[in-house]
């Protein structure tokens, strides 16, 4: 990793120390420290303050035991975590991941960049994120409710709607959150709706929650287009997964003009010329839970499914990485650039890796961090939040016209802010800076807690 501003390195060998291990998280940190070198500068009291060591070290970190009975009667124990970051804007907010590969480390780097992606919002939230080890692909629906009644037995005296508002992520859609929301209500015997978001409509959910992390990502995309005077009319576009995030910013960019070619899943990517087929692919991972190989398998014709390759192997003008973290490497980055790409933007959390960035932003491609591009998913959820304090219930177009100005906002804050701090058109610096000083003000004026 690159060299740090000589007033940040004592924290970050703080951040080494004090987490062994936790390497998403060390990178995570690495990458926010990296920006901040202009900020320390021009206001030493965010040194003088302990701003930034107190930011790195969570607020609350709750991991527990999660015991319960599969189909076969077998008793499985799986982990639960919950790290409560930073609450100096607002309750934790951030979502929970159901992937085997959570640990400590995975869900401290997602709460760590939630802080800084909540203040980007301009709303009033905190950052925290939680989860657990537990796999629920080619499980049940009865064992994923039990899980998640298990998992909530623990984790629903730590939460509330003024105190800690979990959301979905990885593995973790309306299905899950119905399921939690379920057993809170029960436990508690409150009906209380800002306790979650990503509820479904009937039950307090906002409409264009489901849509808003992919539809905000290219709203934002579609702003870097319009500062360089081009549009998304006719453009290639990769995209990697084909979860939530994926699908929802494959429909946006058809609606837009533009065309994704692939897409991808953790076995593999499809190549469709004519464009993604949504519905089948919908149809396919979303509601059967299926597997990708089954949409070439279905779509038939020229449509081909690479098993365990690259989809950034495929050529196009726009990338962006809706997968997972550190799924785009130098090599995937070099390749993308010698195929023309002019800009990446992160859906997913941290999908880049240092090493790309550094490369991507040093050919001159537009670069947009996932605390920035990908904020318009826990926008939505505030408004949601909103709404279930207000009772009420917004129409599909009002919100979505909310979410289009929210990530306009977010996108010209980011490019002010990285042209204050002299690194004009860099949207990381812009998206760190800007996230950062919010957070750092509102500590300062709540003292030392
Ligand atoms: P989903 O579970 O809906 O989809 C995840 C997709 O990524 C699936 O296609 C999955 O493939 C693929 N994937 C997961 N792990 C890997 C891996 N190791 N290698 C390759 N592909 C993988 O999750 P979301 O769409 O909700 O989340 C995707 C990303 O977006 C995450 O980084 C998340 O943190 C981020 N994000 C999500 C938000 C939201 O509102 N949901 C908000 C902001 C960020 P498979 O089906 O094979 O598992």
């Amino acid at each position: 990793m690159p060299d740090l501003d000589s007033r940040l390195r004592p924290t970050f060998d703080e951040v080494l120390r004090r987490n062994p291990g936790e390497r998403e998280f060390h990178q995570a940190v690495h990458e926010v420290l990296s920006s901040l070198g202009p900020v320390v500068s021009k206001h030493p009291e965010y040194t003088d303050g302990a701003i930034i060591r107190r930011l790195c070290e969570p607020e609350r970190q709750i991991i527990f035991r999660v015991p319960w009975v599969d189909d076969s009667g077998q008793v499985q124990i799986n982990r639960g975590f919950r790290v409560e970051f930073n609450s100096a804007l607002g309750p934790y907010k951030g979502g929970l991941r159901f992937h085997p590969s959570v640990y400590l480390g995975i869900v401290k780097f997602l709460g760590f960049e939630q802080i800084f992606k909540n203040s980007l919002t301009g709303m009033p939230i905190g950052g925290g994120k939680g989860g657990s080890d537990f796999d629920p692909k080619g499980r049940s629906d009865a064992e994923v409710m039990r899980f998640c009644q298990s998992f909530m037995t623990e984790l629903y005296r730590h939460i509330g709607e003024y105190t800690d508002v979990p959301a979905g992520d990885i593995g973790v859609g309306g299905r899950e959150i119905g399921y939690l929301f379920g057993q809170y209500k029960r436990i508690t015997n409150r009906y209380e709706s800002g306790v979650l978001t990503g509820k479904g409509l009937t039950w307090g959910g906002s409409q264009v929650r489901p849509e808003a992390t992919g539809y905000g990502l290219v709203f934002f995309v579609d702003e870097m287009l319009r500062t360089r005077g081009e549009s998304f009319d006719g453009a290639r576009v990769v995209v990697s997964g084909s979860g939530n995030v994926a699908t929802h910013a494959i429909a946006k960019v058809h609606e837009l003009g533009g065309t994704v070619v692939a897409c991808s899943d953790s076995s593999g990517y499809v190549v469709d010329e004519r464009g993604i087929d949504l519905d089948l692919l919908t149809e396919i991972k979303q509601v059967r839970r299926g597997r990708l190989k089954e949409y070439a398998d279905a779509a038939g014709g020229s449509v081909a499914f690479v098993e365990g390759g690259s989809v950034w192997d495929v050529p196009c003008r726009i990338a962006l990485p809706c997968a997972t973290q550190n799924e785009l490497d130098a090599d995937a980055a070099a390749t993308l650039v010698g195929h023309g790409c002019t800009i990446v933007a992160e859906g997913a959390n941290m999908p880049c890796t240092p090493e790309a960035v550094r490369l991507l932003e040093s050919a001159g491609v537009g670069f947009a961090p996932g605390k920035a591009a990908n904020a318009g998913g826990v926008a939505t959820s505030a408004l949601e939040m909103q709404q279930n304090a207000s009772r009420d219930s917004w129409t599909f177009e009002h919100t979505e016209e909310r979410l289009s100005q929210i990530m306009r906002g977010i996108h010209d804050r980011c490019l002010e802010t990285a042209d204050t701090y002299g690194s004009p058109n860099n949207y990381s610096t812009g998206a760190n800076v800007a996230g950062f000083i919010q957070v750092a003000d509102a500590m300062l004026a709540l003292g030392v807690i």
